[in-house]
């Protein structure tokens, strides 16, 4: 998962960048990179870590003219530590400098190998095909160029695109990652998330719509369709990955949150539970909403979150994740010595955090713990832009429910079942549900 942002005709626009990188910053954690344009040359600045960290008033001073596009970058393949993999990447196209910045996964590098056997790559990543094949294609036509490389892509690819004089915004025809466009004044921005727009003095004018490119130039924005939409948009980030303030797919994040957790209640409800915590932050308003109807006790938080570490899910190792669980959560003793606790968490993924968590509630004296999870097991792998490389990995691949409850040690363990997930969703056939029931598409 990465996060994407641009902006087109503003004043320091390297700074505002950074805001708009900053409100995405939930999206990826490990670099960002940055890429401004004076109208004719364009300049480059990146590093690892947070936007707020990486980009120093030196780089920003660096950073010089009316438009930029950052990146927030979350490894998906094993990098390369000998490359810069950093984004945006930047080519030549039309005689000129162009950057790219890319969120999703492209799944056909084989067959692009193949076919653009010539295409040499300086970095680790699927995106520079997609530069470099747009470099192959130059005829100066943009809209024609663009249509052309896309034609050639499989997988997931949300998009932003800097030329000298235009900021170009694209959803591949699954919208499997979101992108939105808004406005300021004179200019435009484009978003991962809209949630940021408000940061900016800026307003949400439109979520970039599957198999359409945006282009942004002085004289405004303009839609083109580049094919017919197939949509299979991501399933977890309405669960997990987006803000919750933010409006992702047309819905309401925070809406949808609280629905499953209302569900969740609902199908498994725990009748004589004292308190119903979230493992913060993401699945704080699943609890919210299973405990809205105080039958299965009232939300009352007793784990908290440390905010100067990141997530754990989006840390990209094993030995970062562990650092980051351990020294993440602190525990509310007295919150829970003596009582019956429903545990809400969004998603179990590999299982070590759900397990220490438990036994953490078990060092402080609950009396039971009962485990609620908002979303179907995930046994499968994502091949679309998250970093579950393989089923082995995932504990719901190998083991049973009652195995998972056995070995994380609550006394009971539910998740939302996938059926009731499709029926909260609008259009379930519009969603991507892969690493929940292996239909890759
Ligand atoms: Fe999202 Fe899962 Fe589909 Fe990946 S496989 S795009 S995480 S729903
Ligand atoms: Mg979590």
């Amino acid at each position: 998962m990465c996060g994407i942002f641009g902006i087109f005709n503003a004043r320091k626009a390297a700074e505002l960048a950074v805001i708009g990188l900053h409100g995405n910053q939930h999206r990826a954690i490990d670099y960002a990179g940055m890429v401004s344009s004076d109208g004719v040359h364009m300049y480059r600045e990146s590093g690892a870590g947070i936007a707020r960290q990486v980009f120093t008033k030196a780089m920003l001073d660096r950073l010089h003219g009316k438009h930029a596009l950052g990146h927030l970058r979350y490894p998906t393949v094993n990098d390369d530590p000998r490359r810069d993999n950093t984004q945006p990447i930047v080519g030549r196209y039309g005689g000129n400098p162009t950057a790219i910045a890319h969120n999703g996964n492209i799944t056909n590098l084989q067959a692009l190998r193949a076919r653009f056997p010539d295409v040499a790559l300086s970095t680790s990543m699927d995106t520079e095909y997609i530069l470099r094949i747009l470099e192959l294609v130059d005829t100066g036509d943009i809209r024609a160029d663009l249509q052309n490389v896309f034609s050639e892509l499989e997988g997931s690819f949300a998009l932003g695109i800097l030329l000298p004089e235009m900021l170009i915004a694209v959803r591949d025809k699954s919208g499997n990652r979101p992108l939105s466009i808004g406005k300021f004044e004179q200019g435009f921005c484009i978003s991962s998330e809209d949630c940021v727009f408000p940061n900016l003095g800026a307003t949400s004018v439109m979520e970039v719509k599957p198999g359409t490119m945006v282009l942004i130039d002085i004289g405004g924005i303009e839609v083109v369709r580049f094919a017919e939409a197939e949509e299979k948009k991501c399933r977890f980030e309405g669960i997990y990955y987006s803000h919750p303030s933010s409006i992702v797919f047309g819905e309401d994040v925070t809406q949808f949150r609280l629905a499953v957790g209302r569900k969740l209640e609902e199908l498994f409800p725990v009748p004589n539970a004292d308190l119903v915590t979230a493992v913060p932050d993401s699945s704080t308003l699943i609890a919210l909403g299973y405990g809205e109807s105080g039958r299965s006790g009232k939300y009352h938080p007793v784990i908290f979150r440390n905010h100067y570490v990141g997530r754990t899910f989006i840390a990209a190792t094993e030995a970062k994740r562990d650092i980051a669980v351990s020294q993440k959560y602190t525990f509310s003793a007295t919150g829970i010595a003596e009582k019956i606790v429903v545990i809400v968490d969004d998603s179990i993924v590999r299982g070590p955090t759900s397990s220490k968590i438990v036994r953490k509630f078990r060092e402080l004296g609950a009396r039971e713990i009962h485990l609620r999870i908002g979303s179907p097991p995930n046994k499968h792998p994502c091949r679309y832009g998250i970093n579950t490389p393989t089923s082995e990995e995932l504990l719901a691949s190998y083991m049973t429910e009652d195995e998972m409850c056995v070995w994380i040690g609550a006394d009971s363990l539910e998740f939302l079942p996938l059926e009731v997930l499709k029926g909260l969703s609008s259009s379930p056939e519009n969603f991507c549900f892969a690493c929940m029931d292996g239909k890759y598409w």
